[in-house]
């Protein structure tokens, strides 16, 4: 399994997109590509030639670590004469193309917890590099109507004492937009006053048009340039991007710690690339005034027809070869009953129908924007132009606002809760009078649900934890005077305690401290209401999940490997069997007939339940959720089959598989309509299952066998994957298993393995048909 750190990089969009594109074309498809970052150039013949001689002379080995001497002089030269800054040769290093300087910077330069400052919209890779050394990015946003560029005011307002750099890329991929001095003087001069790094990525300065001067942010000053690390290479203005050559000018301390880690890392750059990228900086430059010319030409044509289409804006880009339209007016619009939600959706939209693969502006922190790359020939930026224009044109009004109402609320706690059944009464008046403290008058939530005939009180400051609980459970009166059977307090933000749930039996309280998660909180309170219901009433919990056919209940129980949930909902695929209990049922004896109830309101599915049946998609967009996960970047399931065709890509607001942390508290009457559940069942058939390649695919078990599975958690063949915990009976909500608690139960099922019969089956050679023949309605 990869790290924490590594699940929260998303891979690069435009390469996943250019993937794409390619895999299309594979299949014959004639996408136009529009997403890709570098020239259509050839490398210039001259460079190539430096290259192929570098390989004849056997110049194939090691070079120094920083790159070799003779790059290095023609990097100082070339800077010298194109910006008129001057370096020394221990201030410049030579890496695998600009992005390995960068992550070798901000390994440089950035502690844990340093800030980095990012306008945004900005280029993809910045907000990675920073976090993958600990830093944390601090985005700043610029305008379409200010040209996209940084102000000195922003700048200043988001300096703070853990500020350790920001970052500029002028000319801007995406935007276009280049600084003028006057703009980049603005800048220097906030920087005077403060201590921060000033990281220039100047890759774009050779492409910029109609006569813009571009400067150098090094060239503002030798007290600037000390704080300034310009970040360069020739990908851009040679197409050279598969060479990966790129070079960092800065201060010398910065630039030797940027050479240390990459003695670690690449040693050094291609040799080969090295005298290839030599000759590019000091041969001819007439190809980089060729390229600028014809990306310039590119630019104008783009521009018009852009312009041209109805309810986009588009700035006028001053370098770099993107163009970054505003397509906002097209949110809201729909193709074949599609709605298309955000740049996300628009880019599979433009994909998919219109053939041309272009990047959502999302990616570059502008959802509002879409970026189409010029650096493509001519003919294929008509081509793809004018596909952009048909299929937005072909956008309709939405004819129903389809309102996505899904409430989504991301939980701190995301691991299991260890839970304390043994509470001594003297420990809970202490937890009691400590946690009282905590709940004050603006911030208290009290509601008492009623199942299964147990009152239970919920005392809370989490309003998370409220709203679901409401929403959970049937309500209880809430007349003066009505005493609870039990007590719930559930308090988070208590100094010094870690997450943990607790409870008393004796007096029927329950604690869940610094947890803001539902789970645990549901599992303390059907825990409660079991203990009490099993001692008073005669009512047991039986954990599973259950259907009704016809009147007979029917009950799945096992441990998680066993496929329950696809059984589950392979049965209720079959209009005869109705929704009963998707987790716990609580019984009770009318003579011999087991009545089964389902206790909740709402079923609490983990969302990854999409997985067996699909259809819960729609129905989840529509519940209230925890922990789902909205951005591509929160997305932590890297062995995802979908991650070709993923939700969140193509603009749903939400996945559900991505976390398995994820639950929605859904309405059972949307699976099917309220005729397909029911709350009250007889039970008529347990059966237990397992999941191996040999064991017959249904047998009937005697009572006793079935008691004798039940109370030891385990089916018999079936291997426990690792760390898995046993549950006696299946049932993780049961608090207390004291002797006498444990006895209790077991005479409880004893009874109702008088009433119901029980069964072993094997979901790893049968499937639901099996479990249909049990009912007799196949
Ligand atoms: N900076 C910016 C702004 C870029 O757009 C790119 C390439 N997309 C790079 C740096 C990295 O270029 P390379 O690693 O190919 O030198």
């Amino acid at each position: 399994m990869v790290s924490e750190r590594v699940k929260q990089i998303g891979a690069s969009p435009t390469l996943r997109i250019a993937a794409k594109a390619k895999a299309m074309k594979a299949e014959g498809i004639d996408v136009v590509d529009l997403s890709i970052g570098e020239p259509d150039f050839p490398t210039p013949e001259n460079v190539k030639s430096a290259g192929i001689q570098a390989i004849r002379d056997n110049f194939t080995k090691y070079t120094e670590n920083d790159g070799t001497p003779a790059l290095k002089k023609a990097v100082i030269a070339r800077f010298k004469e194109e910006f008129g800054v001057s370096y020394a040769p221990a201030e410049v290093i030579v890496s695998s193309g600009a992005k390995s300087s960068l992550f070798h910077l901000f390994q440089a330069i950035v502690d844990a917890g340093n800030e980095v400052i990012i306008p945004a919209p900005y280029w993809v890779t910045y907000p990675h590099v920073v976090k993958l050394a600990k830093g944390k990015a601090v985005y700043v946003e610029t305008r379409e109507e200010d040209g996209f560029v940084l102000t000195a005011e922003a700048l200043k307002a988001h300096i703070t004492p853990a500020t350790k750099a920001v970052i500029l890329n002028s000319p801007s991929n995406p935007t276009g937009a280049a600084y003028t001095r006057e703009q980049l003087q603005a800048l220097a001069d906030v920087v005077r006053g403060e201590d921060i790094y000033v990281v220039a990525d100047e890759i774009y300065a050779a492409l910029v048009y109609d006569e813009f001067k571009f400067t150098s942010f090094a060239a503002l000053g030798e007290d600037i340039k000390k704080k300034t690390i310009l970040i360069n290479g020739p990908s851009k203005s040679y197409s050279m991007t598969g060479w990966r050559i790129g070079y960092a000018l800065g201060p010398a301390d910065i630039i030797a710690g940027m050479a240390k880690i990459q003695s670690h890392t690449t040693s050094n750059a291609a040799s080969i690339s090295q005298k290839a990228a030599q000759e590019a900086l000091n041969g001819p430059q007439f190809e980089v005034s060729r390229m600028v010319q014809e990306f310039q030409r590119r630019r104008n044509y783009g521009l018009i027809k852009l312009q041209a289409m109805p309810r986009i804006s588009c700035l006028k880009p001053q370098g770099a070869f993107y163009l970054f339209p505003n397509v906002k007016a097209y949110y809201g619009l729909e193709f074949n009953g599609t709605p298309i939600r955000n740049s996300n959706g628009l880019a599979y939209y433009l994909l998919r129908e219109a053939n041309v693969a272009i990047v959502p502006g999302d990616s570059f922190g502008a959802d509002d924007y879409i970026r189409l790359s010029y650096a493509t020939s001519m003919e294929n930026l008509e081509k793809g132009l004018d596909r952009i224009g048909r299929a937005l044109a072909a956008l309709q009004p939405a004819r129903k606002a389809k309102r996505v109402a899904l409430s989504n609320y991301a939980a701190r706690a995301r691991a299991a809760v260890p839970v304390d059944a043994a509470l001594t009464v003297p420990v809970r008046d202490g937890l009691a009078a400590e946690i009282e403290r905590h709940l004050t008058p603006e911030n208290y939530f009290e509601w008492n649900a009623v199942v299964n005939g147990v009152v239970v009180q919920l005392r809370t400051n989490v309003a998370h934890l409220h709203d679901f609980w409401v929403d959970n459970w049937y309500p209880a009166q809430l007349e003066a005077g009505l005493e609870p059977h039990g007590i719930i307090h559930a308090v988070d933000g208590i100094p010094g305690r870690e997450p943990r749930a607790l409870y008393n039996s004796e007096t029927k309280t329950g604690f869940l401290i610094n947890c803001d998660a539902y789970g645990p909180l549901r599992s303390l309170a059907l825990g409660l209401v079991a203990d009490v219901g099993e001692r008073s009433f005669g009512v047991h919990p039986v954990r599973g999940m259950s259907v009704d056919a016809g009147g007979q209940g029917l009950v799945l129980i096992g441990p998680p490997g066993t496929n329950k949930t696809g059984l589950f909902f392979g049965l209720l695929r079959d209009p005869r069997f109705r929704f009963h209990a998707s987790d716990i049922l609580f019984v009770r004896y009318a003579g011999k007939a087991a009545l089964a109830d389902a206790v909740e309101r709402k079923v609490f599915l983990p969302t990854r339940t999409v997985e067996d049946f699909g259809r819960l998609a729609p129905l989840f967009d529509g519940s209230k959720c925890e922990n789902v996960v909205l951005r591509k970047d929160d997305c932590k399931d890297a062995e995802c089959l979908r991650q070709e065709d993923c939700r969140l890509d193509r603009g749903a607001p939400f996945c559900y598989k991505a976390a398995k942390e994820a639950h929605a508290l859904l309405d059972p009457n949307w699976i099917a309509g309220p005729d397909a559940v029911v709350r009250r069942t007889t039970l008529r058939h347990l059966i237990l299952l397992r999941n191996d390649a040999f064991s017959p695919a249904l047998a009937e078990l005697s009572a006793e066998e079935a008691l004798r599975i039940l109370v030891s958690g385990e089916v018999p063949g079936m291997k426990k994957a690792a760390g898995a915990k046993t549950h006696p009976f299946f049932n993780p909500h049961l608090l207390t298993l004291s002797e006498d608690r444990l006895e209790l139960h077991k005479a409880h099922f004893q009874r109702l393995l008088q009433s119901a019969k029980a069964w072993l089956f094997n979901s790893g050679t049968a499937g639901v048909d099996k479990i249909r023949e049990i009912t007799g309605s196949k």
